[in-house]
């Protein structure tokens, strides 16, 4: 099975343009003699199989070098994800260990905070062009094999605490096959890679079309003016973004009149899509349909044709080519027809397990099924749709967002009695977060105070955007937080009648 992407596409056609980074196309045979000058350096200071490459930066060309070079020393590439504050980057750095960190300028000061509590070696990218043309060149041939991990990709779990999801070659072969066969990509396709590299979503697009020798554009970061100069400058034909990218797309003022022309359809994944995106782009004559992803299963995992998507937009369609999908009651029997229960799924694509985690694998790892914590049903016809989590944590903007940290981190406040995060559902962010606090007797905390704390210790998408103080929390009979109870008060407008 293949291992070297960059080798084999550089044999294959090394003159076609692969990555558009800083103003100009990167061609095949590029992107290979990159990655072997990049492994070459990290061969010299000392890397080797199994270590752990991270690298902190804004979409950058060195992503794809370092994601390229794995298969030429075994390095694993590590993104941190750059939104999160020193204090969580430095648990990802404890968990996983690099051995080397890579960061752009922006990232600077997190970088040095990182390594000073766990030192590593820093590299900016800063001069990255100049260390890649002075590199001694490619390493000797390192034997790997296709089960061996080349990305790890950081998923919360309930837990808050960091898992990396390993993905070995296999499944990055498999995700791209599977999504190459079902959504009908093509040699001539392009696409713009706006979400962070840090995200499962390099791989929805990305990976595969470096797979099938098509282009990618790089936006450092996204800004929706920005992108639709970049559709139309470049002639991108398939576009993909979380739905909260979407809405800020259809709501730039250059929407309406920017040339489309060059796009075949768009899709969106990561969270069910609104409405009115799908309108929007119908308007503009582009068809649309949604995705359905997971980090652990390196992402795609459905595929609907254009035309079932029309009528069905609800619908992820049918399980992705080389996939299997079904739908189970807590006990692992498959539910009867239309019933929901929770979506499991078995195929190559899948990870492999989480590293260093062998306990939290098995609860969702089970005789080669992924118990995705998903809830879904089927109708008549067999489509899959998506109805809610399992598991609690919640997107917002496209960021996943996990309660359970929120709650440990409100904890640590010494006014702070009780306390619960949950989704509430928001126009802008899709969900937002939403913080209930009990306070200790003789303790005072204001809304401004609590929400200080937590922006001096979270990204800002995790900061719950309400924030309320309640007498006391909603329980069960077995002592529990009923956070649905908690949700209804506030459809129900408790938020004007608290705090
Ligand atoms: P991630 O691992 O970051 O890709 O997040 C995966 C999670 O996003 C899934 O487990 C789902 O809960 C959610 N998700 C992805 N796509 C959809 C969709 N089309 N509809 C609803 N939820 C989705």
């Amino acid at each position: 099975m293949i291992v070297d992407l960059a080798h084999k596409r550089a044999q294959l056609a090394p003159r076609r343009p692969a990555v558009r980074f800083d103003g100009r196309w990167h061609d095949y045979g590029e992107l290979d003699l990159r990655a072997g000058r990049l492994a070459g350096r990290l061969a010299e200071a000392g890397l080797a199989k199994g270590d752990r490459v991270a690298i902190l930066a804004h979409n950058h060309i060195a992503h794809i070098d370092l994601l390229l070079a794995t298969a030429k020393l075994g390095v694993i590439y590590t993104p941190f994800n750059h939104r999160l504050v020193e204090r969580e980057q430095a648990a990802l750095a404890a968990y996983v260990r690099p051995a080397l960190l890579l960061y752009d300028e922006p990232n600077g000061g997190k970088a040095r905070a990182v390594a000073s509590g766990h030192p590593m070696p820093l590299r900016s990218l800063t001069a990255h062009e100049e260390w890649l043309d002075s590199s001694p060149g490619p390493p000797s041939v390192t034997e790997l094999d296709p089960e061996d991990t080349q990305m790890i990709l950081f998923t919360g779990g309930t837990t808050g605490t960091p898992k990396g999801a390993m993905l070995p070659y296999r499944q990055g072969l498999c995700n791209a096959a599977n999504t190459v066969f079902s959504w009908g990509l093509r040699e001539d396709d392009c696409v713009i890679q706006a979400t962070p590299c840090f995200h499962a979503a390099l791989n929805a697009f990305t990976v595969p079309l470096l797979f099938l020798g098509a282009r990618v554009v790089l936006q450092e970061t996204f800004d929706p003016g920005e992108y639709l100069g970049l559709v139309e400058a470049q002639g991108a034909t398939v576009l993909f973004m979380v739905p909260t990218m979407y809405q800020m797309l259809i709501g730039h003022s250059a929407f309406s009149e920017a040339d489309l022309s060059t796009v075949r359809w768009a899709i969106s994944g990561g969270a069910p899509c609104p409405e009115p995106v799908r309108a929007a782009f119908d308007e503009r004559g582009i068809r649309f349909r949604q995705g359905y992803g997971l980090t652990e299963a390196g992402v795609n995992c459905f595929a609907i044709d254009l035309d079932d998507a029309a009528e069905n937009p609800l619908s992820v369609g049918h399980p992705i080519f080389d996939s299997e999908a079904v739908i189970r009651d807590s006990e692992g029997e498959p539910v009867p027809p239309g019933e929901v229960g929770e979506l499991t799924l078995r195929g190559g694509h899948l990870f492999s397990g989480y590293f260093e985690k062998p306990a939290a694998t098995a609860e969702v790892l089970r005789n080669g099924w992924l118990w995705t914590g998903d809830l879904a049903r089927q109708d008549d016809a067999g489509r899959f749709y998506l109805v809610g989590r399992r598991k609690e944590m919640f997107i917002s903007g496209g960021e996943n967002v996990f309660p359970a940290e929120i709650e440990n981190v409100l904890y640590s406040h010494p006014a702070v009695s009780e306390c619960t995060v949950l989704a509430v559902s928001d126009d802008r962010w899709g969900e937002v977060g939403l913080a209930a606090i009990v306070l200790r007797q003789q303790h005072r905390l204001s809304t401004e105070e609590a929400e200080a704390f937590l922006r001096s210790r979270l990204a800002g998408y995790k900061v719950p955007k309400h924030i309320h103080f309640l007498e006391a929390l909603p329980k069960s009979g077995a002592g529990k937080i009923l956070k649905q109870e908690i949700a209804r008060w506030f459809l129900e407008g408790g938020q004007s009648a608290a705090s």
